[in-house]
């Protein structure tokens, strides 16, 4: 703690925070997530989130998104199921909503466009969904353009900008104080945690605390890092942490995950490697 209600997030933090499974734990005690997102063409960022939600614990993961995506990622994630809903290029109204309970978390926006068919099916999907989800990238762009978006949001949920889509959410800041500010008044009045991404991230929760993190480094900033994190931060969730541990363990390890991935490959880090290094950073965290 390094003023009223702002810490910095450290190592002890998070140890403390990680769950212990039995030695007879079944996949369903890793829980079952399910990704939502990708679009023709960006199929990548759902793939990796989806890979990453593995890497980070979780005993099942499914993906939904637009049909062009199916074999795609059957093909390149052999571990995962697939859906999709009705269209071909973006996600799209109607979508199957049966069973859709059986899922412990969910992280829904990397890939899935802004095209009204994508903004019709996330609003929808938003409202019938109601266990924890992670809510990013185009998800959060389309949040931002709609009025109202309070009933769209819960407890459980997690909002997950970089500084471009946070100020599409809450306007352009002066500067990063100021976006501070912006990030525990939008937390407050939405009930929902908001961690503003880039050089140490900043964790708002709605009971007026602010958590820096301590991990992570500028061989991060590269595409589809933010999509890695969605992945763990869903998985936690999923896992059973908590909206609050789930959180603070997923940043804190992502960042962990990019050091490590960094070590030897410095400039030439890319988001894959950072999901490669997941398990490694379990093991430093010991
Ligand atoms: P995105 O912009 O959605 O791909 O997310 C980028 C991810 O990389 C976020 O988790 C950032 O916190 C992280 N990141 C980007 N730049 C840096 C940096 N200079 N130092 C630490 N982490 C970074
Ligand atoms: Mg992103």
């Amino acid at each position: 703690q390094f003023s009223q209600n702002r810490y910095y997030l450290q190592r002890k933090d998070v140890v403390s925070r990680h769950l212990n499974f039995s030695r007879f734990a079944h996949k369903g005690d890793f829980g079952r997530v399910l990704l939502v997102g990708g679009s023709y063409g960006s199929m990548g960022a759902i793939r990796m989130a989806a890979e990453a939600s593995l890497r980070t614990g979780s005993g099942l993961a499914t993906c939904l998104v637009p049909s062009c995506g199916v074999d795609i990622l059957q093909a390149s994630l052999p571990e995962i199921q697939v859906f999709s809903s009705s269209s071909e290029k973006y996600l799209s109204l109607p979508y199957v909503k049966e069973g859709l309970e059986r899922f412990d978390a969910v992280g829904i926006g990397p890939g899935m466009g802004t095209t009204a068919e994508a903004e019709d099916f996330l609003l929808d999907f938003l409202m019938t969904f109601k266990g924890p989800k992670v809510i990013d990238a185009d998800a959060i762009n389309i949040l931002a353009r709609n009025k109202g978006i309070q009933q769209y949001l819960g407890r459980e949920d997690v909002l997950t900008p970089h500084i471009k889509e946070f100020e599409r959410l809450v306007g352009i800041c002066e500067n990063h104080k100021q976006r501070l500010e912006k990030a525990l008044e939008f937390s407050k009045a939405h009930g929902c945690v908001l961690v503003l991404k880039g050089a140490h991230t900043c964790i708002s929760f709605p009971d007026g605390t602010q958590y820096f993190n301590s991990t992570g480094n500028k061989h991060m900033a590269t595409g589809g890092a933010g999509d890695v994190l969605t992945g763990m931060i869903t998985s936690f969730l999923g896992q059973g942490y908590g909206v609050k541990n789930a959180v603070l363990c997923g940043v804190y390890q992502h960042g962990l995950a990019g050091e490590i991935a960094s070590v030897d490959k410095k400039r030439g880090t890319i988001a894959t490697d950072i999901i490669k290094a997941i398990p490694k950073s379990y093991v430093t965290l010991g």
